[in-house]
């Protein structure tokens, strides 16, 4: 799993020196350095020669500052200066370090909130940033903008020995996780884990159990995990959300998906529990 390395803190400003990191993307891929990729030093960043469109400090980690960088729209991923290379953040897992690639993972919403609120939602005037929090203000009318985090919740459910996996539509083949969705304005994140196992496949759970939560920003969800016994009901799984949905006992598993994501270890803690 992912989490914010410990003595990580949020800054809004910064003063960028030579050791600072700079988070550079070009659309929606991370820009790394060298041929075995590191994270870009803030000197090669500007060393290359590339037009930012927006800056924004992340925060402090090791005795380094962390800034992110959307480069300019007229960039592409395969058009970059030598020894730089651009990949979408998913394919440097495992190889960017875990504490690294977790700032990135900020880095990335920080700059997609930045992209999609530069104008009021209300009276459409371009947006300032306030000095003070991680926000956007709407100089005309006052509205405030935050950076936008989309709760879901995950639910690991088991039947005696037997675990409950589903394949989303959109998966890749042969893949399959535990079930998720979005929580719905105005119903908790328990009530959400009951109605999602309804709707999906149509069963009932009871005994729900908190896990853990961890922040994916595809592009902006907080994943929060549960764990949860099957109560009643027949498996009938929703055409329009899944392509299938089983129970597998753990000699007999399928794909998984990769490790780092909350899912992967939400089914290996139950996997070393029920063996
Ligand atoms: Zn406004």
């Amino acid at each position: 799993m992912i989490r914010t390395p410990a003595g990580f803190f949020s800054v809004l400003d910064a003063t960028l020196d030579d050791e600072a990191i700079a988070h550079v993307f070009v659309r929606d891929a991370l820009v790394l350095f060298g041929d075995t990729p590191v994270a870009l030093p803030w000197r090669i960043y500007r060393s290359a020669g590339l037009a930012a469109a927006r800056v924004h400090p992340i925060g402090r980690y090791a005795g380094r500052t962390h800034v992110a960088v959307a480069l300019d729209d007229r960039y592409s991923p395969h058009g970059l200066p030598e020894g730089l290379r651009a990949a979408n953040l998913r394919s440097w897992f495992g190889v960017l370090d875990d504490e690294t690639l977790s700032i990135a993972m900020r880095a990335v919403q920080v700059l997609e909130w930045d992209r999609t609120h530069r104008f009021c939602g209300v009276c459409a005037t371009p947006t300032e940033q306030v000095g003070h929090e991680r926000a956007k203000r709407c100089p005309a009318c006052g509205l405030v903008s935050y950076p936008r985090i989309s709760p879901a919740m995950m639910v690991m459910v088991t039947r005696g020995r037997e675990l409950l996996l589903g394949r989303g539509i959109n998966f890749p083949a042969g893949r399959y996780s535990a079930l998720a969705g979005f929580v719905e304005a105005g119903e908790t994140v328990e009530e959400a884990v009951e109605r999602e196992v309804r709707e999906e496949v149509g069963i009932e759970v009871r005994d729900l159990r908190y896990f853990g939560s961890q922040s994916w920003p595809f592009p902006n969800s907080l994943m929060i995990a549960f764990r949860a016994e099957y109560a009643d009901g027949e498996l009938r799984p929703d055409p329009a959300e899944l392509a299938d949905a089983r129970w597998f006992t753990p000699e007999a598993l399928p794909q998984l998906p990769p490790p780092l994501s909350i899912a992967r270890a939400l089914i290996e803690t139950t996997l070393a529990d029920l063996r």
